[in-house]
């Protein structure tokens, strides 16, 4: 049965819209590819390790997958300077700021915002958290921070965003916001919780980035954040027709080797888990668009696309039950 409520992938990314994006998205990609003599080899982003094989290969860019704990990242990378210089000027960024976010806000504040704020009111009373301060870090439009303002849970609600129009998006909903990156921000203030959503995978540095948090969390704090699952459904089938896999996307952790980096950077991780639903829509989307062909898997075509009614959206749901989306939630707490 199909339900209302359902989350689609037409409702977030619209289809006319994704056109245009993808234009946008080529020249942003052109301009990393022009500036290839700036790019870094780095080391396994979990866990350090400098055993890899080669995964795949997408616009020219290499993705090495880690043998210790499969994760999969881009090396050589961008620099940290270029990755700057990058979001600064890039088109999709703008495209979505001008158009998407506006004219999706009030969609994705329902479906995506609203159960992200449902899930950390939860978690915090869970952990029998009174009166929390939040921080958000890389609020995008700031529809996340807003809703978590006006819950009025929470004592103060601040946000952490280094581009001009991030911020001004925050200032714009009368968010306290800090203009810079986290791993330069200078207050003594420490909160209860920090969350972002689908910051993580864009990082030159991972680790930095929860090095840094990890100092402006209270003893005992919480990190809450969300990120693609590289061993999610969507995208292990896909692979490079997948466009989780592109050129902004760094860093594919999966549910065990976030815990490893997690716990190099003195948390404790109370739980990862992976309530993505979009799995087999994206997946049947692509088909339908005729980017993807399910020809040689049978399987999944008798599922995803000749009984997505019936079987379509119990798969999905088994997906989700058991860890095997491609978007990943991990609670962590900070231990020292
Ligand atoms: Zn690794």
């Amino acid at each position: 049965m199909k339900s209302r409520n359902k989350l689609t992938e037409e409702q977030i990314r619209p289809k006319k819209l994704k056109k245009i994006n993808e234009d946008k998205n080529r020249i942003d990609l052109n301009f990393l590819l022009k500036r290839k003599n700036r790019f870094v080899k780095v080391s396994c982003p979990a866990c350090q390790s400098k055993s890899y094989k080669n995964y795949l290969k997408k616009n020219h860019l290499s993705y090495l997958i880690c043998i210790k704990c499969n994760t999969y990242y881009v090396s050589p990378r961008p620099s940290v300077k270029l990755l700057e210089e990058f979001y600064k000027q890039s088109k999709v960024y703008k495209f979505f700021n001008d158009y998407i976010f506006p004219k999706t806000e009030k969609i994705r504040s329902k479906k995506i915002s609203m159960p992200r704020l449902k899930n950390i009111i939860k978690l915090s009373k869970k952990f029998q958290l009174k009166k929390p301060s939040l921080m958000e870090v890389g609020p995008g439009y700031g529809t996340f921070c807003n809703l978590a303002k006006k819950s009025k849970y929470f004592s103060s609600v601040e946000a952490v965003e280094p581009t001009p129009e991030g911020a001004e998006n925050c200032r714009k909903k009368n968010i306290k916001v800090y203009q810079q990156p986290i791993e330069k921000l200078n207050t003594k203030k420490q909160y209860d919780i920090i969350v972002n959503f689908e910051v993580i995978e864009h990082l030159f540095w991972p680790k930095n980035f929860l090095v840094s948090m990890h100092k402006f969390l209270k003893k005992n704090g919480f990190i809450i954040l969300t990120c693609p699952n590289g061993m999610g459904f969507d995208v292990q089938l896909l692979r490079d027709k997948s466009d989780t896999i592109d050129h902004e996307h760094l860093n594919y952790f999966n549910t065990s080797s976030i815990k490893k980096l997690f716990n190099k950077c003195g948390f404790k991780v109370i739980e990862t888990f992976t309530p993505g639903q979009l799995d087999v829509d994206i997946v049947r989307n692509k088909v339908l668009e005729k980017k993807f062909s399910l020809k040689d898997y049978p399987f999944y075509e008798d599922i995803i696309i000749n009984n997505y009614e019936v079987k379509g959206l119990e798969f999905q749901k088994f997906l989700t039950r058991n860890n095997l989306s491609s978007n990943m939630w991990v609670i962590a707490q900070k231990k020292s």
